[in-house]
């Protein structure tokens, strides 16, 4: 009798592992400044989360794979020049445009990343691409984009994603640079990196990330984001998309620390993103925020700025968008 109880419950638990709901969660970015967020600015940015969800959410409602849906979702905030990915990156201290973005599958644990790119017009593709089209993980500048070229991945003038708006910025951040009013880096408090973590109907989960770095970076910098562990990470248990100030998001490997709390320590996701996000990376110096879900569709968005562009598809399919902290 207990053998014949234990085996329906087997069958129950896995019936029910196999069809697990979809489950999509995104971000374009911790760094809203509340003065900065005019009316107008605000209905763009919240047309462009429900249309990256409603992209993403479609390809995990029809079946498809979570990889599939952070690549989808991605690519639509890429695509927008109000975000810090792709058209609308932000500005090296030379004035070029270098985007880095990454992509991890947690049912099989494979990677692609790239980084210092800067005529790729959808950064996350060619993540992808390395991925599944080459023996390795992560590529940067002039071969990534001589890969990008041998496997069809699309290239565009470096001049395309040049907005008016991240170009101002860059004079702002020289200016206050000049005068001394800013760390080394020239850190400028605009993140708006993109990121999207996934769970599939199978139960699989994945997280991908894009960014143009931050405002006045030099020197072939390169941030969290296409750094598997600091700014993306995923696993069987937990996917983890981070923004801010990536040189403490590597040096505390925050994506990973979430996710090995998670999974080691047995500890809530909602938990271990916050303890990451408002205790570590804070105590080192650093700011910014997650996306973080489990393996049950738990997710949670905590960010020590003031605000953070996110927004996420729930359990019956409702698209959500938010932005400041209240
Ligand atoms: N984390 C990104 C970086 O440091 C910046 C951002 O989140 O916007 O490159």
């Amino acid at each position: 009798m207990l053998r014949r109880l234990a085996a329906v419950s087997a069958l129950f638990c896995c019936a029910f592992a196999s069809a697990a709901t979809p489950m999509l969660v995104i971000h374009g970015g911790a760094g809203v400044i509340r003065k900065d967020l005019t009316p107008e600015k605000e209905k763009f940015v919240r047309a462009d989360l429900e249309t990256a969800l409603k992209a993403g959410y479609a390809v995990l409602k029809d079946g498809g794979s979570s990889l599939d849906a952070v690549g989808k979702a991605i690519v639509v905030l890429e695509d927008s020049p109000r975000f810090n990915a792709g058209k609308g990156a932000v500005f090296t201290h030379d004035g070029r445009n270098e985007l880095d973005a990454a992509i991890m599958d947690g049912a099989t644990m494979r990677v692609g990343a790239i980084a210092g790119v800067h005529r790729v017009k959808n950064p996350v593709l060619l993540a992808r691409a390395v991925m599944d089209k080459s023996p390795h993980v992560f590529m940067v500048g002039d071969g990534a984009e001589a890969f990008a070229k041998s496997v069809g991945i699309e290239l565009v003038d470096p001049s395309y994603f040049r907005t008016d708006e991240r170009w101002q910025q860059l004079q702002d951040a020289l200016k206050a640079e000049a005068a001394k009013q800013q760390s080394s880096l020239g850190r400028m408090i605009h993140y708006g990196t993109v990121g999207a973590v996934a769970l599939d109907k199978a139960g699989h989960l994945a997280a991908a990330t894009s960014t143009g770095g931050m405002t006045n970076k030099r020197y072939g910098r390169v941030g969290d984001s296409p750094i598997i562990g600091a700014g993306t990470y995923a696993n069987a248990h937990c996917a983890v998309s981070a923004t801010g100030w990536g040189e403490y998001y590597i040096r505390s490997v925050a994506a990973h620390d979430i996710c090995a709390r998670v999974e080691y320590a047995k500890e809530p996701i909602a938990q271990a993103a916050k303890e990451v996000v408002m205790d570590v990376v804070p105590k080192l110096g650093g700011d910014g925020g997650v996306i973080a879900l489990d393996d049950q569709g738990n997710f949670t968005t905590p960010f020590n700025t003031d605000g953070m562009y996110r927004g996420w598809v729930d359990k019956d399919g409702k698209v959500h968008v938010a932005i400041l902290s209240d």
